[in-house]
């Protein structure tokens, strides 16, 4: 499935003494299947080699199949210098985004004869292919979403008044790594009662009180790719206020549903769930974007902000959270993830978006 990938970045390529170098393990996962920390992927017109170092190579050897090619490195670097001048590389290109200076300098002693191109045009072409999932990414995400789904269900059996953030925040990660998942996507957000208007808060010592909400920002990783979902609920009976903060939000999110399909900018998205929110006067309490896309790393291309002016293609991955947080008394979030299709938004999160009263 893989190979596909390498190919169109091989026939990118322009000239044909040209390579791609990359470092960075998430494209490299996105070319070979296999996530590794340390190690170098190299692209040609001819070839595809994946280096890496003796802690890995047997597992790579066993996960990665052709058209990649594994080899053991003994120092990265040096190794995949010296690969590029035996296949006679005039041109290298190589992550702008990723690549550090010291990396750089180094490489540049290796190949004073090669041209190091660091304008992030490969940055760019690798951004193109990953933006747009195919069916076996698809596949897998809507698997660590299910697995999100099922850790969200079990966790409302165990919030109550007195267990605290941190209790959540274990429950969520333990039960899906027990069911599965290969790690957590990201640091679990856990938050209740007045840390909630804290978009990114971590979880603490404080403990559930009847009224409360709580927010739990949470996903699996599964095979490299992420989930990502939120919800906030109430523990015992919320205020009014409380609840026609949670409705404004929920209306937020389902105008950008309903809003997003192929051909709509990112920033279009965004106004579509920001605009419900200002009009119900609290505009200035959504400070984050919209959604963001996922795949191989939690934040990815495309954005859903209002600075973006990417049009929105058919198969990428985004989700959608909007958020109201009152300083100092409380917040809602909601957040969902799937796939942008040609007639709308096909949703990866089957938990219940109605404000849930425990
Ligand atoms: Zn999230
Ligand atoms: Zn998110």
């Amino acid at each position: 499935m893989t190979a596909g990938r390498c190919a169109v970045l091989a026939r990118w390529l322009p000239e044909k003494t040209d390579a791609a170098l990359i470092f960075s393990e998430h494209n490299a996962l996105y070319y070979t299947g296999f996530i590794c920390d340390a190690a170098a992927l190299l692209i040609t017109r001819e070839d595809a080699v994946f280096m890496t170092d003796s802690r890995y190579i047997e597992a790579a050897q066993q996960r990665i199949g052709a058209p990649v090619v594994c080899r053991l490195a003994q120092r990265l670097l040096s190794d995949a210098a010296a690969w590029l001048r035996t296949a006679g590389i005039r041109r290298v290109f190589i992550e702008a985004e990723q690549t550090t200076l010291a990396r750089l300098n180094v490489l540049k002693g290796y190949l004073p004869d090669t041209e190091i191109v660091t304008d992030g045009a490969l940055d760019r072409q690798i951004e193109s292919q990953r933006i747009i999932k195919d069916e076996r990414e698809l596949a897998t995400l809507r698997q660590a979403q299910a697995l999100t789904d099922a850790a969200f269900t079990h966790v409302l059996g165990v919030l109550r008044p007195g267990v605290r953030e941190r209790d959540i925040a274990v429950e969520l990660d333990s039960y899906m790594r027990r069911h599965g998942a290969q790690d957590i996507s990201f640091r679990t957000i856990a938050a209740a009662g007045p840390q909630t208007s804290l978009p990114h808060a971590q979880p603490g010592d404080y403990a559930v009180q009847a009224g409360d909400f709580v927010t739990m920002d949470f996903g699996a990783l599964l095979d490299g790719y992420h989930a990502d979902m939120t919800r906030t609920v109430a523990v015992g009976t919320p205020q009014a206020e409380q609840r026609r903060i949670y409705d404004i939000v929920l209306q937020a999110q389902l105008a950008a549903i309903a809003a997003l399909h192929a051909g709509i900018t990112g920033a279009q998205a965004d106004e579509a769930a920001r605009s419900v929110i200002r009009q119900a006067g609290y505009g200035e309490y959504f400070g984050h974007s919209t959604g963001h896309g996922v795949g191989v790393e939690i934040h990815e291309k495309p954005t859903l902000s209002s600075l973006s002016s990417t049009v929105l293609p058919a198969g990428c991955m985004v989700t959608v959270e909007p958020g109201i947080y009152l300083p100092g008394r409380f917040g809602v979030r909601i957040e969902d993830m799937g796939v942008v299709t040609e007639q709308g938004f096909a949703d990866m999160t089957a938990s219940p978006k109605q404000l849930i009263c425990l």
